[in-house]
């Protein structure tokens, strides 16, 4: 931990990658921890899919609605607040997020990048028009446009597809400037967002908090096995910022 607070004290331009582990401390559950959603569905990467999503949306949505809709109330975690905290007092540049729970924005980060997208909005494949979550809630088994009479898409990256192009870009760029990466909460398994670890400043220093080994950590500068929400707060805590 002392290393961890020296790195972290001293670096000029300091950059997370987070992932669902950051929000299991809100109570939302990771895919691959014991109690994931994977561990509650074996082909639950199957139904999270684009050609499901196409050829079946009412089993799309019963499993995307029970996996994700019905936490819209949970609230962000010490882990999410210390980042936030970070980036006012201008030491964190973003927060690159594999999540689509919104919950580093609700904390307060301002610059957060979304490679996975959001719970925030629907889309017509058809013609485009947008719907609030909110409203697409109300329908049942799922959001049809009004105008098409198609199913609408969450705007979440599903497997299949690709990532918003615009905002990996930012990413590649940001990890490209950073003096230190705090890897949070991932497996560093899902690509192409784990590859930003290996496109990152090459004299910059790789930190990974997670709970579980990840296959990145023989690449870091330091591993720190625990809880994110524990660890950052400690960390602050010592910083004394
Ligand atoms: P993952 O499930 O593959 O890995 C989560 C990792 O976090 C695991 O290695 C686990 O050991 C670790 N972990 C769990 N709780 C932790 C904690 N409190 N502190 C530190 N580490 C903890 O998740 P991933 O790597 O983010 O990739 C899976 C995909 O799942 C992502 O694309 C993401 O979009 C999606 N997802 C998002 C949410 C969310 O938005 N909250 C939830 C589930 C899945």
């Amino acid at each position: 931990m002392e290393q961890l607070v020296e790195l972290i004290a001293n670096a000029k331009r300091m950059t997370a990658l987070t992932g669902a582990g950051i929000s299991t401390e809100s109570v939302i559950p990771d895919f691959r921890s014991s109690g994931g959603i994977y561990t509650q569905r074996e082909d639950a990467m199957d139904l999270l899919s684009l050609s499901t999503f196409y050829s079946r949306p009412k089993d799309f949505y019963e499993f995307f609605r029970a996996a994700f809709l019905q936490y819209s109330n949970v609230l962000p975690n010490r882990g999410h607040e210390v980042l936030a905290k970070w980036e006012k007092l201008g030491r964190l540049s973003a927060v690159i997020t594999q999540n689509i729970d919104g919950l580093h924005q609700a904390a307060g980060s301002e610059r957060v990048l979304e490679l996975h997208g959001h719970l925030r909005t629907v889309h017509c494949p058809k013609c485009g028009a947008e719907m609030s979550m909110e409203e697409a809630k109300k329908y049942e088994p799922y959001p049809v446009c009004p105008k098409c009479q198609v199913p609408m898409k969450p705007d979440v990256v599903l497997f299949e597809e690709p990532l918003p192009e615009d905002v990996f870009g930012e990413a590649l760029t940001e990890v490209g400037k950073t003096d230190l990466m705090l890897v949070i909460g991932t497996s560093l398994t899902v690509s192409p967002a784990n590859l930003l670890v290996n496109y990152r400043n090459p004299n910059s220093r790789l930190v990974i908090i997670n709970m579980s080994s990840t296959p990145y950590d023989w690449t870091a500068d330091l591993v720190i096995r625990g809880k994110a929400g524990d660890v950052l707060s400690q960390v602050d805590g010592e910083l004394g910022w």
